[in-house]
């Protein structure tokens, strides 16, 4: 894909069955005046034990933690821990569940399908998944046959992301997916409930969307993700101070 073309065009190439859709959602989307992206309060609960204390680390430290972590069984399964990809000076962070097998045999997140799809939504929104965005997970570690995490798991894992985020400080935070979203926000209220919302994490501005594998099998959700990337992105640039 031509990087010199506009984002429009690259998203009508990237997702191109889905082109009336997505042109739908982009019509949709850039209707909603930026004052109309404010911050709204959300009621939270929690959503897992409190996770075990980590201390502080530096990046190649922390890296190195994970890589060689036992902090939860997924480590006599996994073929290795997943830690991320990007810059890790970004300021943009997205956040997803779990390896799945083709991240647990590359040792990156998100090169499988839904990685591409995940690349292809980014690229057409004018963001570079090597050089604009730090991707991680929530988990670092694939859980057999790509089942859910559980919240054991999570709560164990639950530091490094902390960590993650400490070193990045993203100036904004894309959760996708059930898991992201509701850990990071520390609640039980579902995706539907919570997109379209500038949330928090600690003081990080976040927003949450579909996770790319859901939206790989449910096509008609694939606009309402293109909304949320457009929503994020206007959100980044009222951030930014841009008009
Ligand atoms: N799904 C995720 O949530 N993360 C990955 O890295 C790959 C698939």
């Amino acid at each position: 894909m031509d990087p010199a073309q506009p984002a429009s065009s690259q998203l009508q190439q990237a997702l191109s069955a889905d082109r009336p859709a997505y042109a739908y959602a982009e019509r949709q989307a850039q209707a909603l005046p930026l004052a109309e992206s404010p911050y709204q309060a959300v009621q939270l609960s929690p959503a897992q034990p409190p996770a075990r204390a980590l201390p502080p680390m530096d990046w190649a430290t922390l890296e190195a933690e994970v890589k060689g972590c036992t902090r939860c069984r997924l480590c006599e399964t996994r073929t290795q821990a997943v830690f991320g990809r990007g810059n890790p000076k970004a300021r943009w962070l997205v956040v997803g569940e779990a390896p799945g097998e083709q991240e647990d045999r590359q040792g990156l997140p998100f090169v499988g399908r839904a990685g591409q799809l995940l690349n292809n939504m980014l690229r057409a929104a004018g963001l570079d998944s090597d050089t604009d965005v730090y991707i991680a997970n929530v988990i670092k570690c694939r859980p057999p046959a790509n089942r859910n995490p559980s919240q054991d798991e999570i709560a164990a894992c639950q530091p490094y992301l902390r960590q993650q985020i400490d070193h990045i400080q993203p100036s904004l935070i894309l959760a996708l997916g059930r898991f992201a979203a509701q850990t990071l926000l520390e609640t039980t209220e579902p995706i539907g409930r919570l997109r379209g919302k500038v949330h928090h994490y600690a003081s990080t501005p976040l927003i949450v969307s579909y996770h790319p594998a859901y939206l790989l099998r449910t096509q008609p959700d694939k606009a309402k993700a293109w909304q949320d990337l457009v929503f994020a992105r206007r959100e980044m640039a009222h951030l930014q101070g841009k008009p």
